[in-house]
């Protein structure tokens, strides 16, 4: 993938993903280089010894946890590198570690995740479900804002379009598919670009939650807009019931402008004050 970052010690990791990461100057891996913490993660989590970082976790008998909840070993944190540089200075290991141990774990197992693709529910389908309660909606918010799943989803989505291509033959398209919220950033309104097997661009936004068919997600308005110029080329793919542990879930995909095929509720507002034009 495009858009890793290389550090002194020759290890590698998104770059996206070090930008993330919270500042730390504590523990044994203040100061140490982030990219290595993530590399030996990776190579950990995709090593098939384990099934999940917290089957991981709880295997550790020298763990340490940074301010945000995430653990590390000290035997591996303390032998890292120094780093004063890159994207990755002074944030914090753990976090790196963590993140590539689980993107690790889940190249390692994603060959045997069993996801089944069922067609979208009818909008008759969708209308007893209409009553969100304010609990719902911070259970929504919390998957939705759970960028860690969401990068899951958007991994495994990865796969499967390189594979569906190259078993029809098109390792050409295959090899041009990019993972672009990650090589490029939040913005695009579309987090992989895929093609179909006559060439055509598939701008996929993966929307992924552990909970069930019924339940509603997030939509930004960039996404919208996005799909609305792009109705052609505009792919929805929505994970839900999934469980990387698992190892399965279930998705329906939406093609097109999303305005026509969603009901959509408003839930933030952007607000100002409103210009004094009482007179
Ligand atoms: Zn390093
Ligand atoms: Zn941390």
């Amino acid at each position: 993938m495009e858009n890793n970052e290389t550090c002194i010690h020759g290890g590698v990791s998104p770059i996206s993903l070090l930008a993330e990461l919270h500042h730390s100057q504590a523990g044994s891996g203040r100061h140490r280089c982030p990219t290595c913490a993530y590399e030996q993660g990776f190579n950990l989590g995709s090593s098939g010894n384990w099934n999940s970082y917290e089957q991981y976790c709880n295997s550790l008998t020298d763990s340490e946890i940074c301010q945000i909840g995430s653990t590390a070993p000290s035997h591996i944190l303390s032998n890292l590198g120094d780093n004063q540089g890159g994207t990755g200075r002074h944030k914090c290991t753990n976090c790196a570690f963590k993140q590539g141990f689980e993107v690790g774990v889940l190249e390692n197992g994603i060959q045997d995740i069993t996801i089944e693709i069922v067609s979208a529910p009818s909008p008759q389908e969708n209308q007893g479900n209409a009553i969100i309660t304010p609990s719902k909606i911070d259970f929504i918010e919390k998957e939705i804002r759970n960028k860690h799943l969401g990068l899951l989803g958007e991994l495994f989505i990865l796969k499967s379009e390189i594979e569906f291509l190259k078993l029809n033959g098109k390792d050409d398209l295959a090899n041009k598919i990019r993972h672009v919220s990650v090589e490029i950033g939040d913005g695009l309104g579309f987090d992989i670009l895929s093609y179909d097997l006559l060439g055509n661009e598939k701008k996929i936004e993966v929307k992924t939650t552990r909970s069930d068919i019924s339940r509603p997600f997030y939509l930004t308005r960039n996404e919208l807009e996005v799909s609305s110029k792009n109705p052609r080329n505009y792919y929805l793919y929505r994970l839900f019931d999934f469980d990387s542990n698992l190892k399965k879930g279930k998705y329906y995909v939406i093609t097109g402008d999303l305005a026509n095929s969603l009901t959509l509720d408003a839930l933030v507002f952007i607000a100002y004050p409103k210009p004094n034009n009482s007179n």
